[in-house]
């Protein structure tokens, strides 16, 4: 049967981004037999703009209908002064609460190609491939209630509710584990079990759970130590399964090991496969309209929805077969080029992908 991809370019190099990956989306349906359809929509400022809203209803409804959304980026600062409900990113978190997508799954590799580019020491950060599977619907940012009230001393206090129910953490566990199967086998889950109780019932559904995966090697580490084990010795981990602040704060951080933001894909799961795909960067407006953004985060991020959402493993693998190829060549947008390789736009980048597929 057709699968339907909801493809939603956004605000600054979100439409320069996208439509690189939807060259390889193209490919992949003219010579690789991929039964796919695309249909576009509007979110974020670009919705703002012309619906008045920054995720109109006729979008909400397409994803809705759609096995997998592409999604490029949104925000700029012509729109921060807008009151929250018609902010570019609450375009965002909408399609997140619709849809329901409660596993956020960031990849952080860095590419052997681009070592050279970055900061940290070779053999602290050579051959990085860690994935982190962070809890997107739940706990802390969206627990009740929230606020901030005036307390019986007659000062102002703030307060939110860090709480997860026993199917929560299950479903989120459930993703990690299957994740960790597929991969190196080792799962190290994070809480704060010796402090907070949310996370402490955390520790022990994660624990229960792993009766139904013998096969995973299942760690516990406390998030203040699993921070500075993550820049001490990134490589001890394969598999990392969170809060969803923990997941927040952990994942940029895995980011930053591998020096390279517009290298780096993600995923949003719901129960059914559905998901939505998209870099971890934002709309750079900084460089929108150049030709200079790297598009490989939202090729890596098609990989990923080929794997998780179109049933098509062996695709997502020639997908960063592809990307291997083109960076060994030496093609470099400017945010990951130095002495020794060559200097491409946008579209040389997208175009080096589709030859190489
Ligand atoms: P957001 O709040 O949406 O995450 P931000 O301002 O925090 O946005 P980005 O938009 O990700 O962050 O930009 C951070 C820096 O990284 C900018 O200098 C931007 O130009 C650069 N950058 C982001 N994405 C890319 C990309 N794909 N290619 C090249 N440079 C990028
Ligand atoms: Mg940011």
């Amino acid at each position: 049967m057709t699968q339907q991809i909801l493809v939603l370019p956004g605000d600054g190099i979100g439409p320069e981004i996208v439509t690189e990956a939807v060259k390889v989306l193209d490919a992949l349906r003219d010579r690789h037999g991929l039964d796919i359809t695309t249909v576009e929509g509007l979110v974020g400022g670009a919705a703002y703009e012309a619906e008045g809203h920054p995720l109109p209803e006729e979008t909400l409804q397409m994803a809705r209908e759609s096995n997998a959304v592409l999604l490029g980026a949104v925000g700029g600062p012509q729109w921060e002064a807008l009151d929250r409900p018609l902010r570019p990113e609450q375009g965002l978190l909408g399609l997140r609460s619709e849809l329901e997508l409660f596993a956020n799954l960031r990849p952080a590799i860095l590419y052997p190609q681009l070592a050279e580019a970055s900061t940290l020491k070779p053999e602290v950060v050579a051959g990085l491939d860690i994935i982190i599977v962070r809890e997107l619907t739940g706990g802390i940012y969206f627990g009740q209630p929230r606020g901030v009230r005036t307390n019986a001393a007659g000062e102002r206090e703030g307060y939110n509710t860090f709480v997860y129910s026993e199917s929560e953490i299950r479903r989120i566990g459930r993703v990690a584990f299957e994740t960790a199967r597929r991969r190196g086998g080792r799962l190290c889950s994070v809480d704060k079990a010796n402090v907070l109780e949310a996370t402490e019932l955390w520790r022990q559904v994660i624990t229960e759970l792993h009766a139904e995966y013998p096969d995973v090697e299942l760690s516990h580490m406390y998030v203040d130590n699993a921070a500075m084990q993550l820049v001490r010795e990134p490589k001890q981990f394969d598999v990392v399964v969170t809060s969803n602040m923990f997941g927040d704060i952990l994942s940029d951080a895995a980011a930053q090991l591998t020096g390279s933001i517009g290298m780096l894909p993600s995923a949003s799961l719901n129960a059914d496969g559905t998901g939505m795909y998209e870099p971890i960067h934002g709309s750079a407006p900084d460089i929108a309209g150049q030709g200079a953004a790297n598009p490989l985060a939202t090729i890596l991020s098609v990989a990923m929805m080929l794997r998780h959402s179109l049933g098509a493993p062996a695709l997502a693998d020639a997908v960063e077969a592809a990307v291997g190829r083109v960076l060994d060549g030496g093609l470099r947008t400017p945010d990951i080029h130095y002495a020794g390789t060559t200097r491409a736009t946008t579209a040389e980048m997208g175009d080096a992908v589709v030859a190489e597929l």
